[in-house]
């Protein structure tokens, strides 16, 4: 556990008692804080013993911070009553910025992005781990920052970033702060994109001089982040050359950091990296290794062994001429796009579920192998719309009517079965890893029983 020494004799709310919010209290506690805890669920409240009160009721004045889950909206009835009360309105990466002194000596990365943020943070863990140093990997890959152990001296904190956790954080001044990309989504949450951009800007603004900005420039809103920064920016890019920076062209793998680009090696037949997205991942993941003082034979040789992660791209079974990829974690048209670019051949594509864009555009490009778009939940008339006349598609309802489907398709003449939803899982799923986890499990049954 990180100990949040600096709180100690203060009095904190924490208000959302999930993952983060319990790991804070524990830490606060830790410290000698005085701490009212409290939360909607009474299963989670319990879990709080004594520090359990109820802050509707609660007297805010006097209190020093409000502590919030990532979950909870800036408008929420408690979230105002804290603004009110002038009380600074925290996350448990703030609580963990302001531990940082008691510390071993160490450094700190933190990535934040719309899409790839928890591969490349995973990726760059696993360098830092292969390349011999210690290393802690946390944040929204779904471990609190506080519930990490310290580090010995020379360790480096990996933290995948949300923008709802920017948005609560104030002084987390990361050595090396990269931002991968930016397209729409969470508007719902931040209002326009705007906030949204503002939102994913945050982890530099909190900078200090000297300290590394890595910024992917293959789209104009982390372009228009890129060129408004003072210090020094190193550009990645899958697309296109870029000078000082690392990029990947074709599948090579180029590092510009000392002067002159060189090319490091070939990328293009690792399985965990395939996909152009991927590359953009692998680059950022690179150019952060080398800023930490990595050898660049080291970390090109690491790259090989990712295991990459569980619900983005992961090939989940294979029989006969067909192929099951499980993309669950493809929650925007964007990050779908990018799945459907990355695969080849002819894809039997299950999509749907809770809608997060409006404009469904990103996708238009990419549907070219899809052979037939089998659709799920509450997204499923719009998905149709927009696909009538572009690809043969039909409603299934749910996953397991039009996994079946795709199967039998896909069967007759080969290919993948893709389940990219380009949507988040709500609808019908309590999360993108409960619905990846019912597509394994459907998959299979169809594997085992001979029907694929
Ligand atoms: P995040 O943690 O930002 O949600 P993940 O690494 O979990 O990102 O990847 C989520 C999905 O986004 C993956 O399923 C993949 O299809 C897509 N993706 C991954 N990296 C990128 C990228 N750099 N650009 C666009 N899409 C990506």
């Amino acid at each position: 556990m990180i100990v949040a020494h600096d709180m100690a004799g203060k009095k904190i709310a924490v208000f959302g008692l999930a993952r983060s919010g319990l790991a804070a209290v524990h830490s606060l506690q830790a410290a000698g804080a005085k701490v009212m805890a409290f939360d909607d669920d009474d299963a989670r409240l319990a879990a709080v013993g004594d520090a359990a009160a109820n802050l509707y009721d609660a007297d805010f004045a006097g209190l020093d911070a409000l502590v919030v889950s990532p979950g909870v909206p800036g408008t929420h009835p408690l979230a105002l009553k804290a603004r009110e009360a002038h009380l600074d309105l925290i996350g448990d990466m703030e609580l963990f910025a302001r531990a940082r002194v008691d510390l071993p000596d160490h450094q700190l990365v933190a990535i934040t992005g719309t899409n790839g943020k928890s591969t490349t943070a995973a990726l760059l863990a696993h360098l830092v781990g292969v390349c011999g140093r210690p290393v802690a990997l946390g944040g929204n890959i779904g471990i609190s920052v506080l519930d990490l152990e310290p580090l010995p001296a020379g360790g480096i904190y990996v933290f995948e970033v949300s923008s709802f956790q920017a948005d609560l954080t104030m002084s987390l001044d990361a050595e090396v702060a990269i931002l991968l990309n930016i397209s729409p989504d969470h508007l719902d949450r931040h209002g326009n994109m705007e906030s949204y951009v503002s939102a994913k800007r945050r982890l530099f603004e909190m900078q200090q001089p000297g300290q590394v900005a890595i910024i992917g420039v293959d789209d104009d809103q982390s372009r228009a982040v890129a060129a408004t920064l003072a210090g020094r920016v190193i550009p990645v890019s899958s697309q296109t050359a870029v000078p000082g920076g690392v990029y990947v062209a074709e599948g090579i793998l180029y590092d510009g950091l000392d002067g002159d680009a060189v090319p490091v090696g070939d990328i293009a037949d690792i399985a965990t990296l395939r996909g152009v997205h991927n590359w953009q991942n692998a680059a950022a993941a690179f150019a952060a290794a080398r800023m930490l003082g990595l050898e660049r034979e080291a970390i090109f040789a690491a790259l090989a062994d990712f295991a990459g992660l569980p619900h983005r791209l992961e090939v989940i079974a294979a029989q006969g001429n067909v192929t099951y990829v499980n993309d669950s974690k493809a929650t925007n048209t964007d990050s779908a796009a990018r799945a459907l670019e990355a695969i080849d051949g002819d894809i039997y594509w299950i999509a749907g579920g809770l809608l997060k864009e409006t404009a469904l555009d990103g996708l238009g490009k990419a549907l070219g192998k899809v052979r037939k778009a089998y659709l799920i939940g509450e997204a499923a008339p719009e998905l149709a719309a927009f696909l009538k006349g572009k690809v043969e598609n039909q409603d299934f309802g749910t996953l397991q009517a039009a996994t079946g489907a795709a199967a039998r398709d896909a069967a007759a003449s080969g290919g993948t079965v893709l389940l990219s939803p380009a949507c988040a899982s709500f609808d019908q799923f309590t999360d993108f890893e409960a619905r990846g986890d019912a597509f394994r499990e459907i998959v299979a049954g169809l594997v085992k029983g001979g029907a694929a």
